[in-house]
């Protein structure tokens, strides 16, 4: 079985990890956010490859969700003794050798495909990781401060702000020019089934569904389309998703986020059992809806919820 996941970072990481126990002989291909991106220090992070990579090829630090294991930060303290920011973003030692390998090869004329698939060589994440796009992405969100708009980077808003203030509009800058990265368009159309994990439906999946081409190809994919709810009991499960939810007028609420999708894009729809009431809902907007356990507890607990998302995907292949 050929299974496409859209991923973003740490939610869609740690999905992944249950699908592979729920399915370990599928042959997965993701296609990860790379909206996330920044460079920092004259070095490119992808913070959502990473995490993707780092979470399935062990290396990533289980509390945090993001980052390296057993890390130092040797070199942000001599980054701050020289006064050199920003300091809000933390790259730890063993961290900052996958930006520097990344950079160099990107340097040296390689795609961020490539790089990732490089990248990946040594992690054996045992899923083909691909960037959704070869091409830059940036990922800005409008603010106001003291009656000022500006735009500031998705990182600065998420990590140096905390999402404190209303994101007036999520823009990811430069996907309308972006091209999928190679292989993206093929997997998708070959692919048995199709997921969203619960990641950010605004600046994860959309971003990716954002690039040209991607969306109409999950549309015209023979594939049914599943998607798992980020938004359990009206509120984000971790993180700030509720922000940029209202920033393109979604409520946060689990049959909210599935009418913003809509019945065009996916066929079926996972709420969490507390959002039960939220079914008929979801299946008047023609989407097939079923409510089960939805928390990442722990890597069961994870893969029954990818073995739900199979299950509907089979019900509604009809
Ligand atoms: P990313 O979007 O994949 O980069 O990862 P984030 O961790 O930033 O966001 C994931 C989204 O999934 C957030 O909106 C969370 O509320 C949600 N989420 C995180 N953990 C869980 C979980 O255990 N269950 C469900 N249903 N959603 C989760
Ligand atoms: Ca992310």
């Amino acid at each position: 079985m050929r299974i496409v996941v859209l991923a973003g970072g740490i939610g869609g990481a740690r999905f992944l990890r249950g699908l592979k126990q729920a399915a370990p002989d599928a042959e997965i291909t993701v296609i990860g956010n790379t909206g996330d991106d920044i460079h920092l220090f004259g070095l490119k992070v992808c913070p959502d490859l990473d995490t993707v990579m780092y979470t399935l090829g062990g290396g990533i630090n289980e509390e945090q969700g993001w980052g390296r294991t057993d890390e130092s930060f040797a070199v942000k303290e001599e980054l701050a003794a020289y006064g050199v920011g920003p300091e809000w973003f933390g790259l730890g030692d063993r961290d900052f050798a996958t930006h520097i390998v990344r950079t160099q090869m990107l340097g040296a004329g390689y795609p961020l495909s490539a790089v990732t698939e490089a990248l990946c060589a040594r992690w054996q994440p045992g899923v083909r990781l691909l960037p959704m796009s070869d091409d830059r992405v940036e990922t800005h969100v409008a603010i106001e401060v003291d009656g000022e708009r500006r735009a500031v980077h998705f990182q600065e808003y998420w990590v140096k702000l905390r999402a404190s203030v209303d994101a007036k509009a999520v823009v990811p800058v430069g996907a309308e020019t972006a091209k999928p990265a190679p292989g993206v368009l093929e997997a998708i159309a070959g692919a048995d089934v199709i997921l969203f994990p619960p990641s950010n439906p605004v600046v994860s999946v959309g971003t990716i569904l954002a690039v040209p081409g991607i969306r109409e190809a999950v549309v015209a994919a023979g594939a049914p389309v599943v998607g798992l709810s980020p938004i359990v009991g009206d509120a984000p499960v971790r993180g700030m998703a509720d922000k940029v939810l209202a920033a393109v007028g979604v409520e946060s609420t689990a049959a909210a986020v599935a009418l913003h999708y809509g019945a065009e894009l996916v066929d079926g729809w996972l709420v969490d059992t507390v959002d039960a009431g939220a079914a008929a809902e979801v299946e008047a907007a023609g989407i097939a809806c079923r409510a089960v356990p939805l928390m990442m507890t722990d890597v069961d607990a994870t893969a029954a919820m990818a073995r739900e998302a199979l299950a509907l995907a089979e019900e509604v292949r009809g």
